[in-house]
């Protein structure tokens, strides 16, 4: 999609510091990083949001946490522990509307979140 931002990422028009990247997927460090690692791993088709999900989704979505579950692992963070989300439109904070995964750690998270 033109005007977004992640897509502009998936065809490297715009830069980002990728960690993974395969035909469906691509993960990237967050500019504004909210921890020691934080990560957003984002399908290769523009998905706006959660509420947009189909059925024919589901091993896409599945393929995006298990690449933050191998990242966890290789990045050292798997033993300790980290958070995953999705935020979905105003009220879940999203602010890219373009589905992403974060994947932070290296710190510890409180619960419940802000
Ligand atoms: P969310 O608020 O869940 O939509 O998360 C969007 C995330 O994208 C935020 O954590 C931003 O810091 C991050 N972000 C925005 N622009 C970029 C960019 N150009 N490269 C990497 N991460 C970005
Ligand atoms: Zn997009």
């Amino acid at each position: 999609m033109d005007d977004c931002l992640f897509c502009k990422i998936i065809n490297k028009t715009i830069p980002a510091e990728i960690i993974y990247e395969n035909d469906r997927v691509l993960a990237f460090n967050d500019i504004n990083p909210q921890a020691p690692t934080h990560i957003l791993i984002i399908p290769k088709v523009h998905i706006p949001t959660l509420n947009d999900l189909e059925r024919d989704h589901r091993n896409l979505i599945g393929e995006l946490v298990l690449v933050a579950s191998d990242l966890a692992k290789e990045l050292d963070i798997a033993d300790d522990g980290y958070r995953t989300n999705f935020n979905c439109n105003d009220s879940g904070g999203q602010t890219v509307y373009h589905i992403h995964l974060h994947l932070l750690g290296g710190r510890e998270f409180g619960w419940p979140p802000g």
